[in-house]
């Protein structure tokens, strides 16, 4: 990696605080982007819903399934079959997914314990997301995932706790297996200090090399804290298996493919500003609260706070499932990478920008994705990364 390009992440050691703790300046200064108190995915179960519109993290899902197993076995192993287990999905969101997710970990369980003549424990499925997150879609699914595990002799049970998992969600010792699936790539705030990284809704390769550390100490802090936050709430030798949206160590950190989702959504927004529909300055304080990290970035993090080892680290394919395609597939595939995208970040754009350009927003955002239909994304991946709490 170019010298130039190394932040050390020592430099800050964190001067983190929990969101309880964050100073009132912190707190003034973040109101100036006041639409991150909206990040939620589209509700309902419309066209424009995640629920309808989340195929992308349910291939993330499948993807990371083996560590996940792999990951269940361990643990029970280690805690010698236990009677109770207690199972969170953070930023479980609107839609099936996440009962696709506790299915399998309820499935795992029970096949464990046959295999090994032990009585199944009983499971507590917890399910988090912000307060905003639309629940009520989420619990219709139950029925189905009822069905679905009629078989399974482990009795579980479901709930709700809403709240931020940048902040303390759980008692003391309490869970010992943790779930998280595309939730913590989104930052609890816009980081400090991008105001020089003009047009740009994220990082590109024409950003100031100030927008990726200031990025970067942003996904630093959060990261941070929420491992000091689980470690509180998990017990000893209880896992995490965490996936979230990351990227391949290039030698420019500012490098993202050009066929990136923020990147193309910063072109949408710019054509219309040409427009007139939309003015520079409303574009130029809009930024994503996200961020993609390396592999080397999230090794750095849990090695300096110290209460996790990491067990795997595996980067897949981001897969929107459209390479390479032409003609009416093409356009075909630009609506739905539209679709995704429109699915998680509708609340945050309304919540800037109002209502009345999203439409419009969006087909030039299906537009720009079919004009990269020939690309493959070789930045972004998605991480999968298991831990044990020492
Ligand atoms: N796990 C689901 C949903 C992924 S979408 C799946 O695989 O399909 C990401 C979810 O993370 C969103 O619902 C969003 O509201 C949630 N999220 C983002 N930041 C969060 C935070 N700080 N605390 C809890 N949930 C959060």
């Amino acid at each position: 990696m170019d010298s130039r390009f190394i932040h050390s992440i020592h430099s800050s050691r964190y001067d983190y605080k929990t969101e309880n703790e964050s100073s009132s300046g912190d707190e003034e200064r973040s109101s100036k982007y006041s639409f991150v108190s909206a990040l939620c995915m589209s509700g309902g179960e419309g066209d424009n819903s995640y629920s309808t519109n989340s195929l992308l993290q349910r291939r993330a899902l499948a993807k990371a399934k083996p560590v996940l197993v792999k990951n269940i076995k361990e643990l029970m192993m280690g805690l010698s079959f236990p009677k109770y287990i207690k199972v969170a999905d953070l930023g479980c969101s609107s839609g099936q997914n996440t009962f696709l997710a506790m299915s399998e970990i309820i499935n795992t369980i029970n096949v464990l314990c046959q295999k090994w003549n032990q009585n199944p424990p009983e499971i507590d499925c917890c399910l988090n997301d912000l307060p905003n997150n639309d629940f009520n879609t989420t619990f219709k699914f139950i029925h189905s995932f009822k069905e679905k595990n009629l078989t399974c002799k482990a009795p579980y049970f479901v709930s709700g706790v809403p709240g931020s998992f940048y902040s303390r969600l759980f008692p003391r010792t309490s869970l010992h297996l943790v779930h998280s699936s595309y939730g913590l790539h989104w930052l609890s705030k816009v980081p400090e200090g991008l105001e020089k990284n003009k047009m740009s809704v994220y990082i590109t390769a024409s950003s100031p090399l100030s927008a990726y550390k200031a990025y970067l100490k942003q996904f630093q802090r959060d990261f941070t804290t929420f491992l000091k936050l689980r470690s509180e709430e998990m017990v000893s030798n209880g896992r995490m298996v965490l996936t979230f949206i990351g990227r391949n160590n290039m030698d420019n950190p500012l490098h993202r493919d050009c066929c990136h989702f923020w990147t193309l959504l910063s072109k949408s927004l710019h054509d219309l500003v040409v427009e007139g529909l939309v003015s520079a300055s409303k574009v130029d304080s809009f930024y994503m609260p996200f961020y993609d990290p390396s592999k080397e970035e999230v090794k750095e993090i849990v090695g300096i706070e110290g209460s996790f080892e990491i067990k795997d680290l595996e980067a897949h394919e981001y897969d929107l499932g459209h390479c390479n395609q032409d003609g009416s597939k093409r356009s075909k595939s630009g609506k739905n990478e539209a679709n995704y995208i429109r699915a998680v970040s509708e609340p945050l754009l309304v919540a800037h920008f109002g209502n009345a350009i999203i439409s419009r927003l969006f087909n030039k955002f299906a537009h720009h994705v079919s004009q990269h239909a020939g690309c493959r994304n070789k930045t972004t991946v998605s991480l999968v990364v298991s831990l044990t709490r020492k």
